[in-house]
């Protein structure tokens, strides 16, 4: 599209693009002291059971605090942490810092923890897991993994068995941002997932298109069938809300039930009776 505009425009692009990869790299480098610093820190959005009106668990939610740049979002150095390989000690820091914060909740309630492909290519990955937990002194089944379709197609192989390995370790795993990849049911016929989550996209058009509601409707059936368990995540209404109460979905995520909150707003938001209140039937 640069070439096509001119030469000028070209300058102008590669100026952008120059202008880009340098803040890219600076970012990178920042990022590499980023654990050292204490600049990150995890945020816990609620997982709301439908039939009983209670929290069954948390998501952990990677946050950095920059200090020149504010608050980053995960969307934003995810990305730059895999591409130079910083994402297995962030990973691994995340990991053992979500099992720490979870020893301090009631024991009913689950951890999810989001993955990142390159993650299943370090060999290690298990005993870092199974390392967490054990120092955490919290039993592995209290700990999910939450995976997508995208790096199932690139890794399928040491994705399988180190799914596997989780789940004998007595972990769950679930499958993220349903319907956004490809190949899902395949997936669901090979891999043992424990629970789908609904991607919020699906969510969001729902009550303005009959296609996406009937989607909905078939993805939670079909999690019933498969007897696993089904999220919708990105719930912003309370219309939303009923429509997967029909629907018969397990749990919900989004703003609606909270926006994630610092670990030590977790306990506070158990004990806030106007959760289940709010969104009893
Ligand atoms: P995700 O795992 O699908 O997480 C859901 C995202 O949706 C989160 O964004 C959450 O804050 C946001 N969200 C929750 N409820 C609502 C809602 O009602 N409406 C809307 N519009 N958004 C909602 P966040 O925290 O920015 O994370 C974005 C993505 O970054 C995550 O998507 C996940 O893929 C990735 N991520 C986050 N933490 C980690 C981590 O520790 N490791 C890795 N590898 N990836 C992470
Ligand atoms: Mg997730
Ligand atoms: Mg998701
Ligand atoms: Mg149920």
């Amino acid at each position: 599209r640069a070439k096509k505009a001119g030469p000028g425009t070209v300058c102008f692009f590669e100026q952008a693009d120059d202008k880009a990869s340098r803040d890219r790299k600076a970012l990178q480098a920042d990022l590499e002291g980023a654990i050292a610093r204490d600049e990150l820190f995890l945020v816990f959005q609620p997982f709301l059971d439908l039939d009983g009106n209670r929290i069954t668990g948390f998501e952990a939610l990677l946050r950095w605090q920059h200090p020149q740049r504010g608050l980053i979002p995960p969307s934003e150095f995810i990305g730059i942490a895999e591409e130079t390989g910083l994402i297995h000690e962030i990973g691994e820091w995340v990991i053992r810092r979500a099992c720490m914060t979870l020893a301090d909740w009631p024991v009913d309630i689950r951890v999810a923890v989001n993955f990142s492909a390159a993650q299943f290519h370090n060999a290690g990955i298990l005993q870092t897991i199974v390392q967490a937990l054990a120092d955490a002194r919290v039993e592995p089944h209290r700990l999910e993994i939450e995976i997508t379709e995208s790096m199932l197609l690139s890794k399928y192989g040491s994705a399988a068995s180190i799914l596997n390995a989780l789940l004998q370790l007595g972990a769950t795993v679930a499958l993220d941002d349903f319907g956004t990849g490809f190949s899902s049911l395949t997936y669901l016929r090979k891999l043992p997932f424990s629970r789908i989550k609904i991607d919020q996209s699906f969510i969001r058009d729902m009550l303005v298109q009959p296609d996406c509601a009937a989607i909905v409707k078939s993805v939670i059936s079909l999690a019933r069938d498969l007897r696993i368990g089904v999220v919708a995540e990105g719930v912003e209404t309370a219309d939303q809300l009923e429509y997967l109460r029909q629907f018969n979905c397990d749990e919900v995520q989004g703003y609606l039930i909270s926006r994630p909150v610092p670990a030590d707003g977790v306990l506070a938001l158990l004990d806030t009776k106007q959760v289940r209140a709010t969104f009893a039937a």
